[in-house]
């Protein structure tokens, strides 16, 4: 862990912009409608005072001079007209508005989901990815940098867009029109209004120079801002999650990490770095900002009354000038703040693209897998040998093997000796690094790949169910057929607590989404990924120490079905409990990422060598026991 106060890198503002506009891009194709309305809304909301204050104008004006009950009356209607149609326009646009940009996080989130779901898993595995990923999340977390700030930086522009257009509109006459006092005629000359707006526009822009410049000491000190967050929400987790909560109690571990926020070091504190800046200069600019765009609210002030006291315009006038130049030159101001800001987060955005560009590099070939109704698909490994990416070290070497059409392949192996890498060698999450895997005798790159994935059902080891209802958990989608779901849960040993649970299928897992989903234990999850795999239906079925997590009895209840839960599939089992792996027809056993043996388990039992070893070491550990399945006994 890192909590160097780090400089961050400045962006040079075409690039800045370059970013901010692809980011944009990005979100207009997530959600168009949010642009849509964001423009809409802010126009009509900017629009409002501006109309509220001509319209008053021009009332005052009357008043203060012909007086005409008349022309007071129509202004009167005009005032009140306006006034509820642009409100009930900007209330109407303003609802739709925020429809949508409630929806924004969704949005954005989207975007990344979508990605990860299209990105090669070589990729999605990654540290380089997850790095990517954890940044992203800290940046947007920390304060809100990135997509989301880029799109909140619409929404200002659009606002501030249109105040400065409304506040010229309304302004332009302040400078043009003619005093009628002698005294004051210096006023009309136009150099010195050009020099006077110069002047204000001067003001205006230091004010924001200076708020940039305070806003500059907090982005070029995000680096220490984003570690303590990260510190800080790592700590509420640690007590907060129930699954760290056990750890906690037992070993205390919060102590280690109090030691955290005692620190001196910690830039958040009182007397921390970041309080250090505002009482320093951060703050000095921030104040130096503040006074200056009061000067320039009196300068306005003066300029005004000076050309009113010269006869320019009437007293009413005096209100209308005041406020759209006031909004006129703080719009000016705050578009200097976006496009600083805009700028900050132009490095940010950096790291969004860089997720967003990575590119598929897996070859993916356009061959149909023809649906076979006798699910005859033979697949072989030919001398195939695999590094992960990053790694100097081969997982697999040399890996020759043949699947037999509807037969049952037992994978065994001490840890770490390749077995579930050769699972995703075989479903195409990864590509052999040397030698090929062949569908049918033809490369399985050069299938289409969701067609060669939907071969496969597997159940993975870190297997995850969702906190919804139990039968979309086991068709993976919202409409299903009941009856089989209900099915794939028997065969899978789920079947007396499904008939324990009132509302069946319906059931909520876990509590997340629902007070009262049920929570299940490991061998249950177990069972659900189970009846997942099968729900699918697929001509392989792979299991990857599908019982790690039953108790001796569930065990044996799975393997007792076992033939009958695969069918005629061809069914590949990995497991390092090798008397569960006695059923099977063929035994593949892995020893350092070598296929060191392969036969069924009476072969290799009586044969020097792995497997022998590994069953001598494991058969002290049997119970006496023995439970009957399909084709003979078990021992539990
Ligand atoms: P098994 O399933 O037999 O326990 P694995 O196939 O998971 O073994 O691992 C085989 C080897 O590959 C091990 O040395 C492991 O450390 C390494 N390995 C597994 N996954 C990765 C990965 N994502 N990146 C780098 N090395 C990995």
């Amino acid at each position: 862990m890192n909590n160097k106060k780090e400089k961050g890198t400045k962006t040079s503002f075409p690039k800045a912009m370059k970013n901010t506009l692809r980011a944009w891009k990005v979100l207009w194709k997530a959600c168009p409608q949010r642009f849509i309305y964001a423009v809409v809304y802010g126009i009509i909301d900017s629009a409002t005072p501006y109309v509220a204050i001509w319209f008053s104008a021009q009332f005052i004006n009357e008043l203060a001079g012909a007086r005409d009950p008349h022309t007071l009356w129509m202004w009167v209607i005009w005032i009140l007209s306006s006034s509820a149609v642009l409100f009930l326009l900007s209330s109407f646009f303003q609802h739709l508005y925020q429809k949508y940009s409630y929806g924004t996080i969704l949005d954005v989130y989207k975007i990344f989901q979508d990605k990860f779901l299209d990105m090669d898993f070589v990729d999605v595995d990654s540290q380089r990815v997850y790095d990517i990923k954890s940044q992203i999340e800290q940046d947007s977390n920390f304060r809100g940098f990135g997509l989301f700030m880029a799109m909140h930086s619409f929404d200002s522009l659009i606002w501030i867009i249109s105040k400065i257009a409304g506040g010229i509109g309304l302004s332009i006459s302040l400078f043009t029109s003619k005093v009628t006092n002698p005294s004051f005629v210096v006023l009309d000359n136009p150099f010195v209004c050009i020099g006077l707006f110069a002047l204000l526009l001067g003001l205006s822009l230091l004010s924001s120079g200076c708020s940039n410049k305070a806003i500059g000491y907090l982005n070029r000190n995000n680096d220490a801002g984003k570690f303590e967050n990260r510190k800080f929400s790592f700590y509420f987790k640690l007590v907060e999650d129930k699954h760290r909560a056990l750890d906690s109690r037992i070993y205390g571990q919060e102590r280690s990490f109090r030691s955290f926020f005692c620190s001196d070091d910690d830039p958040f504190r009182v007397n921390g770095y970041f309080a250090k800046l505002a009482k320093g200069p951060m703050g000095a600019f921030q104040a130096l900002s503040a006074v200056i765009s009061r000067l320039l609210l009196g300068g306005i002030y003066l300029l005004v009354c000076a050309k009113a006291w010269g006869g320019a315009f009437g007293v009413g006038s005096v209100t209308q000038y005041v406020g759209a130049s006031t909004a006129l030159f703080a719009g000016i101001s705050e578009l200097i703040e976006q496009l600083g800001l805009a700028r900050a987060n132009s490095q940010y955005l950096d790291v969004v693209f860089s997720l967003l560009d990575i590119p598929n590099d897996m070859y993916q070939g356009s061959l149909t897998t023809e649906k076979r109704a006798d699910r005859r698909y033979n697949v072989e490994f030919r001398d195939v040998s695999f590094k992960y990416p990053g790694s100097e070290r081969f997982a697999l070497r040399h890996v020759n093997m043949k699947f037999q059409v509807g037969k049952r392949l037992a994978v065994v192996g001490m840890n770490g000796s390749g077995k579930t890498t050769f699972i995703k060698l075989l479903c195409r999450l990864y590509d052999p690094t040397e030698g090929e895997i062949l569908l049918n005798g033809i490369d399985i790159r050069k299938y289409r790949y969701d067609e060669y994935m939907d071969l496969f059902s597997v159940v993975f080891q870190d297997f995850k169910l969702f906190a919804l209802p139990l039968g979309q958990n086991v068709a993976s989608c919202e409409k299903y057929d009941s009856a089989r779901a209900t099915d794939c849960l028997e065969k899978a040993g789920f079947g007396d607590r499904l008939s324990s649970l009132p509302k069946g299928l319906d059931t909520y897992l876990y509590k997340k989404m629902e007070t009262d989903g049920i929570d299940v234990s490991g061998g249950e999850a177990q069972k659900i990924a189970t009846a997942r795999a099968l729900y699918k239906d697929s001509p392989f079925i792979i299991l990857d120490e599908p019982t790690a997590a039953l108790d001796p009895i569930a065990e044996a209840e799975i393997y007792s079905k076992f033939n009958g839960i695969v069918g005629d599939k061809t069914a590949v089992y990995i497991s390092h409990r090798l008397s569960s792996c006695r059923f099977c027809d063929e035994i593949a056993v892995f020893d350092n990422g070598q296929v060191v043996q392969y036969g069924s388990h009476d072969e290799l039992v009586g044969r020097c060598g792995k497997y022998q070893e590994l069953w001598n070491a494991q058969a002290q550990y049997y119970a006496k026991k023995e439970v009957p399945v399909e084709g003979g006994v078990e021992a539990v």
